[in-house]
């Protein structure tokens, strides 16, 4: 089952495709974290992508689109994956059409989390994750049950995106509405788009989501 988590940055995509992605024995396609990793690793493509995504503009659209493609092919994703960020623009769904089809692969589901914009930048501008496992937490809604300390693997250190500040999360909702937004309407006309409610807590939306799946045609 190849699935797409589309919604604006901060909500929740990332954290609901990991556990959706462990519950349906699928693989979480984030090309986010992708471009992060190549960013640290020091790659072409992360010394290129660096500054792009500090200012919180989009990646060029051939980059992702290969990355994708290339990604998509290995044997762990054979079952199918949850694409998180990715497409961001309809030049990269249309060319994720193309890939699918060359690949024999087909989309299943498109489901769009639904999040007041004053939500997304009280959640986005507060979040950290731990530098070893990655496990997300927040300063207001989801701490670390000991101050300072993972609740998965008790490491003490932790990170926070360079891009999760007030102004770039500004400029990230701008680019959302619109390069991103018009996939709504695309994946609409095409008939398999759903809309889960993502203010919910995040169990209930996780099981917003699973019923969404359950009741695809
Ligand atoms: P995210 O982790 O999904 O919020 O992505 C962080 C940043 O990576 C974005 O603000 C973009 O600069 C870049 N990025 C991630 N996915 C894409 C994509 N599909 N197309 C272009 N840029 C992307």
């Amino acid at each position: 089952m190849n699935v797409i988590l589309l919604g604006a940055p901060g909500a929740g995509k990332g954290t609901q495709a990991k556990e959706l992605a462990a519950r349906r024995g699928l693989v979480q396609l984030s090309t986010g974290d992708m471009l992060r990793g190549a960013v640290k690793a020091g790659t072409e493509i992360g010394k290129k992508a660096k500054a792009i995504m500090d200012r919180g503009d989009l990646v060029p659209d051939e980059v992702v689109v290969g990355i994708i493609s290339e990604r998509i092919d290995q044997p762990d994703c054979a079952n199918g994956v949850i694409l998180d960020g990715f497409p961001r623009t309809l030049e990269q769904a249309s060319a994720l059409d193309r890939v699918l089809t060359e690949k024999r692969k087909k989309l299943d589901a498109v489901i769009e989390l639904k999040v007041d914009d004053s939500k997304l930048i009280e959640r986005i501008v507060g979040r950290f994750t731990c530098a070893k496992c990655g496990e997300g937490y927040h300063d207001r809604f989801k701490r670390p049950q000991v101050r300072g300390v993972c609740d998965v693997c008790e490491s003490t250190e932790f990170t926070r995106r360079p891009d999760d500040n007030a102004e770039t999360v500004t400029r990230r909702l701008m680019v959302y509405y619109r390069e991103t937004s018009p996939l709504i309407g695309y994946y609409y006309c095409k008939g398999n788009l759903k809309s889960v409610d993502g203010m919910a807590e995040i169990p209930d939306v996780l099981a917003s989501l699973e019923a969404a799946l359950d009741a695809r045609k």
